[in-house]
């Protein structure tokens, strides 16, 4: 009878002790999205929208999310600039062209061989499940659509997710490496989290803003200052999409901007960052 009231007074205390971890995780949890929302809102109070993807068509934001892999965006924008000479920015295009003839216009871009494959291998998926129409792929639910891309060459999480949220205004958030760094500097999590956990992160935190956006989003200053790494309105950062989606475009645009101009990777410029006050 002791050794039987011994064992289930220890499961007792197993549960108790998995019960407090559960609570401890989802307050840690709590406060994480808490500042988040708070990085998003002084952000944006700060720079306002930053306008992305620079983009014409949905096309043109799907190479430039092929093409940005491993290399800056200014090389991006010259490769970008031969294919739009060439007449060469859609998936019409990129299915007639010769593979050597594509290499030789996105060559700017670097890696233009295995770019030039990669488009080759998109273009062909469209083709054989979509029938060569963006909008079929596009009218597809977000996980499904995610889990296809996720299968090709050369698509990661990144690359899927801003083909999703950019070219095909769905709700998903893009985790990249000025983000990493951001959550790593400010102890939320650190530079090697899983790509997964950060963009749930995200999108937890920035999903309750989307439901109250009137009263959450705060209004930009009269005269945000144009930054840098801020674009001009295109046809594609003007596209209509949701308020979840448009939020998650801006906090993309906004980290970015962040990473760019203070958070950089040889030295953090915390003295002037507009994040300084987050700092733990
Ligand atoms: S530069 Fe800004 S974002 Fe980076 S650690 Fe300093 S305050 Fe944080």
């Amino acid at each position: 009878l002791g050794k039987g009231r011994d064992r289930s007074h220890r499961d007792e205390d197993q549960a108790a002790t998995a019960r407090l971890g559960r609570l401890s995780d989802a307050l840690r949890s709590g406060r994480q999205e808490r500042q988040l929302r708070e990085y998003y809102q002084t952000l944006y109070a700060t720079w306002g929208p930053q306008h992305w993807w620079p983009a014409r068509t949905r096309s043109e934001v799907i190479v430039g999310a092929y093409l940005t892999q491993n290399t800056s965006w200014n090389n991006v924008e010259a490769a970008l600039r031969r294919l739009r000479q060439a007449r060469a920015l859609s998936v019409a295009a990129i299915r007639a062209i010769p593979t050597a003839r594509l290499e030789s216009l996105i060559r700017p871009a670097g890696y233009f061989r295995q770019k030039a494959a990669r488009l080759k291998i998109f273009v062909r998926f469209v083709d054989r499940r979509y029938t060569g129409s963006l909008s079929r792929m596009f009218a597809q639910p977000t996980g499904k659509l995610r889990a296809e891309l996720l299968e090709l060459n050369g698509v990661g999480p990144e690359t899927a997710d801003s083909i999703l949220l950019y070219a095909g205004q769905q709700e998903v958030f893009v985790v990249d490496a000025y983000t990493r760094r951001i959550l790593d500097r400010h102890g939320i999590l650190p530079a090697n989290a899983d790509y997964e956990e950060i963009r749930a992160l995200f999108e937890r935190a920035l999903s309750v803003l989307a439901t109250t956006q009137e009263a959450s989003r705060p209004t930009p200053g009269r005269n945000p200052p144009m930054l840098s790494s801020a674009h001009q309105p295109s046809p594609m950062s003007m596209v209509e999409r949701s308020s979840l989606a448009q939020i998650y475009n801006d906090m993309h645009g906004l980290m970015v901007a962040v990473g760019k101009r203070y958070c950089l990777k040889s030295k953090a410029q915390c003295e002037s960052c507009p994040l300084q006050k987050f700092l733990p």
